[in-house]
């Protein structure tokens, strides 16, 4: 077959506007650096294309060296980007750059004038080869088909609406980008810039990339190979490799789903300490190896952002903006399906090791309360491994827990009352109180657990969480045949004991009842009203509709101690002070000169 070079062409881009390029500059000027992006994508294209075409036996010859190569000519003022992949024809380099470049252009330009938000319409649009004129006075292509017969093609543009086309100078089979780089954007002519490009975008693509002699993406993307096969050194050295300088990773998850969409990744359950940090490392997301973002907020649910890692799907779309993917039906199944796995992965391994799931949860709890608050998929399958523990150091999770406690801790109207503590130390009183009855209380004292009481609360049936000190215990769970013997007090001596009382308190929010207690127990009981307690809680937290509730300290005198009992006789103003303030310690409420003023009038008393 003889073959002719190509005769010079000159042509119209049949376009309705003249002036795409200034249009496409200015709307993208904050994201320029995706010129590179779209170009080093077409570059991996055309490789991966011709690769599989070598596989497919439709293309013969050696495949050679398929490295991808950026070079910058400082003094030229150019950037370059080779590849070789299977390269253009002059009929392609008709067809898919001019045809459906420009006919792009024109609908981006369309859309561009229709849109109020630009950047809506931007991300939504992939730019694709043209982008390279976000940066360029002018852009070459030279090219060389692999197709038998095929003659090199040189292909000019500068951003006006008309091209070249002629006989190119490339020899080997591939295509060469050249970009004349406007006086506007020279930043780009700095090799470290175009490196941290390449390295935030390519770092794990198939087909090595290459600037300045060295190549970015030495590191194989471990999610693209089979799980069976790879051993747990490797999972943390490709965490470090993400995460550079990280504490070791707890555990990992590797996703590989075919069907309903395809989806590859690694995700990692770092430690996760008391609270949590918005600015912690994030999952990356990709397209075909290709970097879309780490802005991943409203793309996988809350929760998830807690972990690390790499999700990989082509059914993410690679040139579009964040609110695209949000309503996207496909990221939003994804966003389910890791919700379910990232579960089933908990399941296993608290089913699998229940040991090792205690000794970690201290690590993940945090995400896993986050996670039933906020998710109810979550919650549904979380319900069988959240992990209580109790004052007594030992872990149950709910049904273990209910089983456990429920015999003694069902009330007489047979709901089911769950004990808690937010801070052991301050209730430590209240907690040997409970335990003394043979009651179990759960240490609540996480950064979600507040709002995972009231989660649970509405999720179980007859059933109560209250507070240790929400009330005296007997109260607290109330039997039918554990009824107090009466007080031997009557309504006057009762009446004369809370004035008493009141007498010698001079703050007016706390009020005082008499009531017939245990022996055992103080004389004295501050409680905390659980609902009241609540609403001001949620009010801090900026719930509750900014009603600011005082919170009223109920006083509890035990009319079945001696020592009220002998108070009510002797109308003993010192020993009234001082049982209030014995009560007020128990909940860490006396301070400043009172608590100065009772510890030397205690002393005094010792003297
Ligand atoms: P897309 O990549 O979405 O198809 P582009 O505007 O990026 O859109 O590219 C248009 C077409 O130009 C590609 O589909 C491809 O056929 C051709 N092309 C672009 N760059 C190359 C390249 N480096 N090698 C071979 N063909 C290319
Ligand atoms: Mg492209």
């Amino acid at each position: 077959m003889i073959t002719e070079p190509l005769q010079k062409e000159q042509g119209n881009i049949s376009v309705n506007t003249e002036n795409i390029f200034p249009i496409i500059k200015r709307s993208l000027y904050s994201d320029h650096e995706i010129f590179l992006r779209e170009l080093i994508s077409n570059a991996l294209d055309a490789t991966q294309k011709l690769t599989y075409l070598s596989s497919k036996g439709e293309f013969e010859g050696e495949l050679g060296d398929l490295t991808i190569r950026v070079s910058v000519d400082k003094d030229a003022k150019t950037i370059t980007v080779s590849d070789n992949g299977l390269g253009m024809t002059d009929e392609e380099v008709r067809q898919y750059i001019n045809q459906v470049a420009f006919s792009g252009a024109e609908e981006f330009v369309k859309k561009y004038s229709e849109a109020k938000d630009s950047k809506d319409i931007i991300g939504r649009f992939g730019l694709g080869f043209y982008s390279a004129f976000m940066v360029s006075a002018q852009v070459e292509i030279q090219t060389l088909s692999f197709k038998e017969g095929a003659v090199p093609v040189h292909w000019t543009c500068d951003g006006s609406t008309s091209y070249t086309l002629e006989a190119g100078s490339r020899v080997e089979r591939g295509t060469s980008i050249i970009l004349h780089v406007d006086s506007e954007s020279e930043e780009f002519l700095e090799e470290i810039r175009l490196k941290n490009i390449l390295s935030r975008y390519f770092k794990f693509v198939g087909f090595p990339v290459e600037i300045g002699g060295e190549v970015i993406n030495p590191v194989a993307p471990i999610w693209k190979k089979a799980p069976s096969g790879i051993e747990e050194k490797e999972y943390q050295d490709f965490y470090q490799t993400l995460y550079p300088y990280s504490e070791e990773p707890l555990f990992w998850i590797h996703l590989n789903i075919d069907h309903p969409f395809q989806l590859t990744g690694v995700l990692y359950f770092p430690k996760i300490k008391k609270d949590i940090d918005p600015n912690r490392n994030r999952i990356h997301l990709y397209s075909r190896q290709v970097f879309i973002t780490d802005e991943v907020k409203d793309i996988v649910p809350e929760f998830l952002m807690l972990l690390q890692g790499v999700i990989d799907s082509p059914d993410i779309p690679l040139n579009v903006s964040r609110s695209y993917l949000q309503s996207d039906s496909n990221v939003k199944k994804i966003s389910g399906y890791i919700t379910r796995k990232v579960a089933d992965k908990l399941l296993e391994i608290f089913k699998q090791d229940r040991e090792k799931f205690e000794d970690k949860w201290e690590d993940i709890s945090l995400f896993v309360k986050y996670g039933m608050i906020t998710d109810e998929k979550f919650y549904e399958k979380a319900e069988k491994f959240l992990l209580l523990k109790s004052t007594s150091g030992k872990y149950y999770t709910l049904e273990e827990f209910r089983d456990f406690t429920a015999h003694a801790q069902t009330d007489k109207d047979q709901n089911y009352v769950v004990l808690y503590t937010n801070d052991a130390h301050k209730q430590d009183l209240y907690i040997k109180t409970a335990n003394d009855k043979g009651y179990e209380v759960l240490l609540m004292d996480g950064f979600l657990d507040s709002h995972l009481i009231g989660h649970l609360e509405r999720k179980m049936e007859k059933s109560r969480w209250a507070r240790i000190d929400s009330d005296t215990i007997e109260k607290l769970i109330e039997k039918e045949d554990t009824e107090q013997a009466q007080s031997e007090l009557d309504e006057p001596q009762k009446e004369s004991l809370k004035s008493l009382f009141s007498g010698v308190i001079s703050e007016e929010n706390f009020r005082f009842e008499t009531r017939a207690m245990g022996e055992n127990q103080l004389p004295v009981v501050i409680i905390r009203n659980e609902f009241m307690r609540r609403m001001k809680e949620m009010n801090a937290s900026g719930g509750g509709g900014g009603f600011d509730f005082p919170e009223t300290l109920d006083i509890m005198l035990n009319t079945n101690h001696p020592a009220i009992l002998k108070l009510a006789e002797s109308q003993n103003a010192e020993v009234a002070k001082e049982l209030i303030d014995l009560a007020l310690l128990t909940q860490d409420l006396l301070k400043g000169k009172d608590l100065t003023a009772f510890i030397q009038r205690t002393v005094g008393l010792l003297g």
